[in-house]
């Protein structure tokens, strides 16, 4: 069976796509057979591999809506072990196109039913919104991994995400993959003082691994590559091969 892992945070900016993008990569970098889905109608993470989504016939919309079977869309990247879901813009009609449709929050989770001997992980990058495209990201997910940006602005509200959340993994049968941090600058006081505050509610569940600011993240996917392909010695593609191995240790000891 696949485990698959929702990236989710209500607001935009904080990182989903990046992380998306090349927690996936290091994955597969590291043997894993691994699928990567688009649930963003900005479909950033499917142009952060270099599709042209001017040629897409079809995408993850079609599957939502027209039952069109998931590996009519699926495509090969240039990283070996990890297929792509694409999304384009279109996608944004399925918050209104689902609405009236029977099991309009389970359709994700029927489309991956056949994947799960394929894939060893299969993870979701969400959109910045509760609507149905990330109901149906959490109701198809085992876990939410949550990104936060190491900023003041992180804290306001953080009782409040994390009730939402509770509330969530409690409607949707899910767990709390955890809570990574990104584009960490440890020259900062602040960034530590963040990272202790958000420990208070999280717990163990902060990665000690965290994603530092690096301009070769925000780069590479105008080059529609991971930053492993990308900038291989970097440090930011350091930080992700880094976490995945703390996300693995993790998954042995579970
Ligand atoms: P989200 O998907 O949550 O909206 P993104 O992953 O798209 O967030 O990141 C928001 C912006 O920040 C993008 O321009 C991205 O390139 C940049 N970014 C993300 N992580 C980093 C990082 N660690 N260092 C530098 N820039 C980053
Ligand atoms: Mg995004």
């Amino acid at each position: 069976m696949s485990k698959v892992i929702a990236i989710a945070n209500q607001k935009g900016g904080v990182g989903k796509t990046t992380t998306a993008i090349n927690f996936t990569a290091s994955l597969a970098y590291m043997g894993h057979e691994s699928l990567l889905i688009d649930m963003d109608p900005q479909s950033n993470t499917t142009s952060g591999f270099g599709i042209n989504k001017n040629n897409l016939e079809k995408n993850i919309y079609n599957v939502l809506i027209n039952d069109v079977a998931l590996e009519d869309i699926l495509q090969d990247t240039i990283m070996d072990r990890l297929d792509i879901v694409p999304a384009t813009t279109s996608l944004s009609g399925a918050e209104v196109d689902l609405v009236n449709m029977s099991d309009r929050g389970k359709r994700l989770k029927f489309a991956l039913e056949k994947f799960h001997k394929i894939y060893k992980y299969i993870i979701i990058d969400c959109p910045p919104s509760l609507g149905l495209l990330t109901i149906n990201s959490l109701v198809a997910a085992d876990t939410v991994l949550i990104p936060m940006q190491c900023e003041f602005f992180s804290l306001e509200g953080l009782g409040q995400l994390s009730e939402t959340i509770s509330a969530l993994m409690q409607s949707y049968d899910l767990e709390l993959e955890g809570v990574l941090f990104t584009m960490f600058d440890s020259r900062t006081n602040l960034a530590d003082q963040v990272v202790e505050e958000v420990k208070k509610f999280f717990k163990e569940k902060v990665y000690e691994t965290k994603i530092p600011r690096t301009i070769k993240l925000a780069e590479a996917p105008s080059f529609g590559k991971p930053v492993l392909l990308y900038d291989p010695s970097g440090k930011g593609s350091q930080a992700y091969i880094d976490f995945a191995k703390e996300f693995l240790l993790k998954q042995n000891m579970e």
